[in-house]
C-alpha cells in the first residue's frame, strides 16, 4: 500500500462529526453581527509581509516567531495572514472605505501562526472579528463589547466568560509610563527571562504580556499605566466603564492587560474563561486609532475584536456535549423493490420541494429492509419512510419513528407534512 500523507501539524480537518456545530456557530455569528448593522469583508489569505511587520510590530511574538513567511516565484516576501485587522485596514485604505467614512465590518476565516500546537492553540485556526472605523468615542467601544456579550448570550455561555478591560492611554502617556516601567524592570533584571530582557530594550510594555509565571511574579508590583494616563484617555475609559455598568455588563479592570500587538491604544479588552485550561482567552480586542494612518491612510479612529473560533467551539462542546448534533439526516427514505425505488425518488423530491428545511436522505444501493433501517439509524435520522410496491400503488408511506419508540403508521402521501410535524419543531 502507498504511504499515506498526513495533514500539517497544528492544522486540523473539520470532520462531519463537528462541522455541523461549526455551521451553527457561524450562522449565529452572522445573525448577530447583522443585527448590529455590520457588513462582511473578505480579504485574501496571503498578504505582503510588510503589512504585518508594519502593523502588528516587529517586536511581537507574532512577527518575531510565528509568521508563515515565504518568497513567491517573483521573489516577493509574502505571509499567510496571522490575524485579520491589518488586512481590513489595508483593504479599507486601498478601496477608499475609510476616508472620511464610518464603517462597521466583520470577517471570518483562517489565520496562520507557527506556534506550539496544543489544546486551543493551532497553526491554522479561525478568527471571527469585527472592526468599526471612523468613530472615536467610548460609545462604539461599548457597542462592540455589547455585540460580543450578545454572542455569549446567544450561545448560552454568558456564565462561563468574564470581561477584562484596561486602557493603554495615548502614545505620549505610554512613553512616560514606559520610562517608569523600564526603571522598575531593570532593577529586577535577574528575574526576567531572555525574551523579557530583550523586550526591555525594544518594547518594554510587552514584558507585561509575558506568560512566564516567574516573570509574572516579578512584575506583580510594577507601576500601573493607570497612573500615567492623559486626561482624555482617562475620561474615555471612565465613560466606557460607567456605560458598561449601565448596560448591565460585568467587567474587571485588569491593569496588566496590554495585548500582544503593537497597534492598540486606549481601550483593550479580553473575554476569558476558566473552562479551557491554559488557553483561556476566547475573544480579544481594543482600540487602534493610529493604524489606518500608519498604513498610509488618513488618521481614522478604529476599534474591534477577534474571537478564536476553535476555542469557542471547544467551549461549547465542553459545556454542552449533549447538544452537539452530528446527524446527517432527519428523514431516511427506504425502498423495497423496483416500483418502490422510483416511488422513493418521487417521495424524496416532493418532500424537499415542500419542506426544504428538512434533511431527506434517500437510500441507495438496495438491500433488505433490515439493512436499510440499519443505515437509517446510522445517519441519526428521526424518521424512516418505508416504501414498498403496495405504498407505491396506493400513494402512501409508512412512517416509522426511529428514536422515540412510537408505533409506525401509514399515511397518505399528501398528508406527509403532518407526519413530519414531530421533527419540524
Ligand atoms: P494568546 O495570548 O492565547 O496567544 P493572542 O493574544 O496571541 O492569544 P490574538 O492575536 O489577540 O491572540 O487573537 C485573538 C484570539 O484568537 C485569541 O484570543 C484566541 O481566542 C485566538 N487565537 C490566537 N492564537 C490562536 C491559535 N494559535 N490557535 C487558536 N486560537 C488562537
Ligand atoms: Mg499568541
Amino acid at each position: 500500500m502507498a504511504k499515506t500523507i498526513q495533514a500539517i501539524r497544528g492544522m486540523n480537518d473539520c470532520l462531519p462529526e463537528i462541522s455541523g456545530t461549526w455551521q451553527k456557530v457561524e450562522s449565529v455569528l452572522r445573525q448577530v453581527v447583522a443585527s448590529y448593522g455590520y457588513q462582511e469583508i473578505r480579504t485574501p489569505i496571503v498578504e505582503s509581509t510588510d503589512l504585518f511587520k508594519r502593523s502588528i510590530g516587529e517586536v511581537t511574538d507574532i512577527v518575531e516567531k510565528e509568521m508563515y513567511t515565504f518568497e513567491d516565484r517573483n521573489g516577493d516576501s509574502l505571509t499567510l495572514r496571522p490575524e485579520g485587522t491589518a488586512s481590513c485596514v489595508r483593504a479599507g485604505n486601498e478601496h477608499g472605505l475609510l476616508y472620511n467614512q464610518q464603517q462597521r465590518l466583520w470577517y471570518l476565516g483562517p489565520m496562520f501562526r507557527h506556534e506550539r500546537p496544543q489544546k486551543g492553540r493551532y497553526r491554522q485556526f479561525h478568527q471571527f472579528g469585527v472592526e468599526a472605523y471612523g468613530l472615536g468615542g467610548p460609545d462604539i467601544d461599548l457597542e462592540v463589547i455589547l455585540l460580543s456579550a450578545r454572542l455569549w448570550k446567544a450561545f448560552g455561555i454568558s456564565d462561563s466568560v468574564t470581561l477584562q478591560i484596561n486602557t493603554l492611554g495615548s502614545n505620549e502617556a505610554r512613553q512616560d509610563y514606559r520610562d517608569a516601567l523600564v526603571d522598575y524592570l531593570k532593577a529586577r533584571a535577574d528575574k526576567l527571562d531572555d525574551d523579557s530582557l530583550r523586550r526591555l530594550e525594544t518594547n518594554p510594555l510587552r514584558v507585561l504580556d509575558s506568560k512566564n509565571p516567574q516573570v509574572q511574579e516579578a512584575i506583580a508590583d510594577a507601576p500601573s499605566l493607570m497612573d500615567y494616563l492623559d486626561d482624555e484617555s482617562k475620561t474615555h475609559f471612565e465613560t466606557l466603564c460607567s456605560q458598561l455598568t449601565a448596560a448591565g455588563i460585568a467587567y474587571e479592570v485588569n491593569p496588566r492587560l496590554v495585548r500582544g500587538l503593537d497597534y492598540y491604544n486606549r481601550t483593550v479588552f479580553e473575554w476569558v474563561t476558566d473552562s479551557l485550561g491554559a488557553q483561556g482567552t476566547v475573544c480579544a480586542g481594543g482600540r487602534y486609532d493610529g493604524l489606518v494612518e500608519q498604513l498610509g491612510g488618513k488618521a481614522t479612529p478604529a476599534v474591534g475584536f477577534a474571537m478564536g473560533m476553535e476555542r469557542l467551539v471547544l467551549l461549547l462542546t465542553t459545556l454542552y456535549p449533549q447538544a452537539q448534533d452530528d446527524s446527517a439526516a432527519d428523514v431516511y427514505v427506504t425502498a423495497l423493490g423496483e416500483d418502490a425505488q422510483a416511488y422513493a425518488v418521487t417521495v424524496s423530491e416532493a418532500l424537499r420541494d415542500k419542506h426544504p428545511e428538512v434533511r431527506v436522505m434517500m437510500h441507495c444501493g438496495g438491500g433488505n429492509l433490515k439493512k436499510q433501517l440499519k443505515r437509517a439509524d446510522k445517519t441519526g435520522a428521526k424518521l424512516a419512510l418505508i416504501l414498498g410496491s403496495e405504498e407505491a400503488e396506493q400513494q402512501t408511506v409508512v412512517v416509522k419513528p426511529l428514536r422515540d419508540g412510537n408505533e409506525q403508521e401509514t399515511v397518505a402521501l399528501e398528508n406527509i407534512g403532518s407526519a413530519l410535524a414531530t421533527i419540524l419543531n
